[in-house]
C-alpha cells in the first residue's frame, strides 16, 4: 500500500486531497498545526484505518516512521488577510517547511509535489500567464511574504531535484473555490457569499474591473493528481481560464443567493493583481487535463455548503480586520 504525507491537511485544499488519496487506496498521513486549518474538514476520516493525523508545525523537524511514497506540501496561510496577520509563519512554512519536506523526501526516496501559486506571477504584465513568464512581484509589499516564500519554495525544490535527484513536481494553482473554504478569511468568494447570507452589502474592492479565473476544487485536485503521477518536474499551471471581473462576479453571487443587498465599493488593497488567467496549454498537452465544472455548478455546490454552516461560524467576521492590516 502506498503511503502519502499531506501537509496542510486540515485546510481547504489539503482536506480534499486527503479524500482523494484515501479514495485511491493509499495510507494518508495528514499533518497540520491548525493555525488556519480546521479539524472539522477531516474529522470524517479519523475513523478510517488508513488515516492518521499529526498536529505538527511543518517548519519544525518532521519525523515519520516507515515508508513514504509521496509528499504533498500544501501547508501555508493562503489568503491576503492571513499573510498580513501571520507574515512570519507564512515565510517559515514556505522556506523552513519545504526544506524539511525535501529532506524527508530525500531520506525516504519519496516523490514530492509542492503547492505553488499564480502569486509567483505577481501583478502580471503578460496575460494570460504561461509557465514561462517570470512574474512581477513586489518583495516588500503586503503580499511579498507569500509570493517570495512560494518563489523560494520553487527554487529550493528545483535545487533538490537537480542536485540531489529528488523526484519533484510543482503545481502553480490559480484561484480555487469550493466547500470547506474558510468563510471569513477575506477571500472574495467566501466574503461575497458570507455577506449575502448575513444580509450585508457585498464589498467590491476598487472599481471591480480587476479579473480572476476561478477553478472548482475537484478539477484542481484531479490536475494535481495527474501531475504527481506524471514524470514532469518543471512548474505546471492548474486553473480554470474562465476569466471574470470582480464586479461581474459580485453580480453573479447576488443572483445565485437571491439577495436584495447592494454592491458597495471599498479601497483596492495594495499590489492587488489587475488581471489573472492561467494559460493551461501545458496541462492540456502533458496531463490531458482541463477543468470540467462550470462556475454556475461549482458556485451552487459551494453556496449549499456555506448555507449549512452554524450561526456562530457565519457570524465570525475576520475580514473586517482587513483595513487594520492593509497598511500602505
Ligand atoms: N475582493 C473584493 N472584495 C472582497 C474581497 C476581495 O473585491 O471582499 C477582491 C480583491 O481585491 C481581489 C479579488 O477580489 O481583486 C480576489 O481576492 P482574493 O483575496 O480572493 O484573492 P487574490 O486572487 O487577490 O489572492
Amino acid at each position: 500500500m502506498k503511503r502519502v504525507l499531506i501537509t496542510g491537511a486540515a485546510g481547504f485544499l489539503g482536506s480534499h486531497l486527503c479524500d482523494r488519496f484515501i479514495k485511491e487506496g493509499m495510507h494518508v498521513i495528514a499533518m497540520d498545526n491548525l493555525i488556519t486549518g480546521d479539524l472539522k474538514n477531516i474529522e470524517h476520516l479519523f475513523p478510517l484505518e488508513h488515516f492518521e493525523f499529526y498536529n505538527q508545525d511543518v517548519s519544525k523537524f518532521i519525523h515519520i516512521p516507515g515508508q513514504l511514497d509521496y509528499i504533498l506540501h500544501f501547508a501555508s496561510p493562503a489568503s491576503p488577510i492571513d499573510y498580513l496577520k501571520i507574515p512570519i509563519q507564512t515565510l517559515k512554512v514556505g522556506s523552513l517547511g519545504i526544506h524539511n519536506c525535501l529532506g524527508l523526501a530525500k531520506e525516504k526516496k519519496a516523490r514530492l509535489i509542492i503547492a505553488s501559486t499564480s502569486e509567483v506571477y505577481g501583478d502580471p504584465s503578460v496575460h494570460p500567464q504561461p509557465e514561462s513568464y517570470w512574474g512581477n512581484v513586489n518583495p516588500v509589499g503586503p503580499r511579498g511574504v507569500y509570493d517570495e516564500a512560494k518563489r523560494f519554495q520553487e527554487a529550493i525544490t528545483m535545487a533538490y531535484h537537480t542536485f540531489h535527484g529528488v523526484e519533484t513536481r510543482i503545481v502553480r494553482m490559480f484561484n480555487t473555490y469550493g466547500p470547506r473554504m474558510r468563510l471569513n478569511d477575506g477571500r472574495v468568494l467566501p466574503a461575497f457569499i458570507g455577506q449575502a447570507i448575513r444580509g450585508e452589502d457585498l464589498t467590491v474592492f476598487g472599481d471591480g474591473s480587476q479579473t480572476r479565473s476561478f477553478c472548482y476544487v475537484d478539477d484542481l485536485v484531479e490536475g494535481i493528481y495527474r501531475l504527481l503521477m506524471s514524470n514532469y518536474s518543471a512548474p505546471v499551471n492548474i486553473g480554470n481560464p474562465d476569466e471574470i471581473t470582480i464586479l461581474d462576479f459580485a453580480k453573479e453571487i447576488i443572483k445565485l443567493t437571491n439577495t436584495t443587498q447592494k454592491i458597495v465599493f471599498k479601497e483596492l488593497p495594495q499590489d492587488d493583481p489587475k488581471q489573472r488567467r492561467p494559460d493551461i496549454t501545458l496541462a492540456q498537452q502533458l496531463l490531458n487535463w482541463e477543468p470540467k465544472v462550470h462556475r454556475s455548478e461549482g458556485l451552487r455546490i459551494t453556496y449549499d455548503y456555506f448555507k449549512g454552516l452554524t450561526a456562530d461560524e457565519l457570524n465570525k467576521v475576520e475580514h473586517k480586520d482587513f483595513d487594520k492590516y492593509n497598511r500602505k
